[in-house]
């Protein structure tokens, strides 16, 4: 029996710009070991990107005493459902990190996290579960992050700020630092649109774009 593989789950966009990512890690790490990509919509198994490509329930009668998977999906949701479904089986969450990530002192990282090349985290910062900063993001001091929170690429998450679960910050979005007695708050869910200059807090469920962010208004 094997003892253990890697996978990268989803092989769209996000989960083929993780897999070279992946792969240097274990490099780095010194372990010889197969990554797969999982992708639901595989009947059957192909490659991609030099890699096997298979569905969820191929990889899952995979043997191999160990199973590490990274869920490179940016929807939160999917990923909360998938994670769910890897702890049911007894598949552990992989954390995947480029080797030029920086991450400063007492930084804690939930499972599952996927920290993309120049993602900076400086100090006194908790993050929950399968958090996603992509390419250039950086978190700075004293943020508290949920679980599920995804950053496109060139997010500025300044010091003293408080993003809940589930929330989507787009590509180079500027969050405005709190302080220690009034952190900014991103409300749970919310979407921060690309190119947004968020100057307070946001609450829970709505999407702001522009500078200063405002609440984006539907049309007719
Ligand atoms: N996917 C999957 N299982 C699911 C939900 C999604 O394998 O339960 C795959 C889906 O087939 C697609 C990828 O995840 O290949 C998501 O890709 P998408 O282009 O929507 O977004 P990305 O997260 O890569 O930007």
């Amino acid at each position: 029996m094997t003892n253990t593989v890697y996978a990268i789950y989803g092989a769209s966009g996000c989960g083929r710009s993780l897999m070279p990512v992946a792969r240097e890690q274990l490099q780095r790490e010194g372990l010889k070991a197969e990554i797969y990509f999982i992708d639901d919509s595989l009947e059957q198994p192909k490659e991609i990107n030099g890699h096997t490509a298979l569905n969820y329930a191929a990889f899952k009668v995979l043997e191999a005493q160990n199973k590490f998977v990274q869920i490179a999906i940016a929807n939160s949701h999917i990923r909360q459902k998938l994670a769910q479904q890897l702890e049911q089986d007894g598949i552990q969450l992989w954390q995947v990190k480029a080797s030029n990530v920086v991450i400063m002192d007492q930084v804690e990282i939930g499972a599952g996290a996927a920290l993309s090349p120049f993602v900076t985290l400086t100090s006194n910062i908790k993050i929950g579960k399968c958090f996603h900063a992509n390419l250039y993001s950086y978190v700075e001091h004293d943020c508290i992050i949920g679980d599920f929170v995804t950053f496109a690429p060139g997010v500025k998450c300044n010091g003293n700020i408080i993003i809940e679960d589930h929330a989507y910050i787009g590509t180079g979005a500027v969050i405005k630092q709190g302080t220690p007695d009034k952190p900014l708050i991103i409300g749970q869910g919310s979407v921060i649109g690309m190119g947004a200059v968020v100057t307070k807090s946001v609450p829970a469920g709505i999407t702001v774009v522009g500078n200063p962010a405002r609440p984006l208004r539907k049309e007719g």
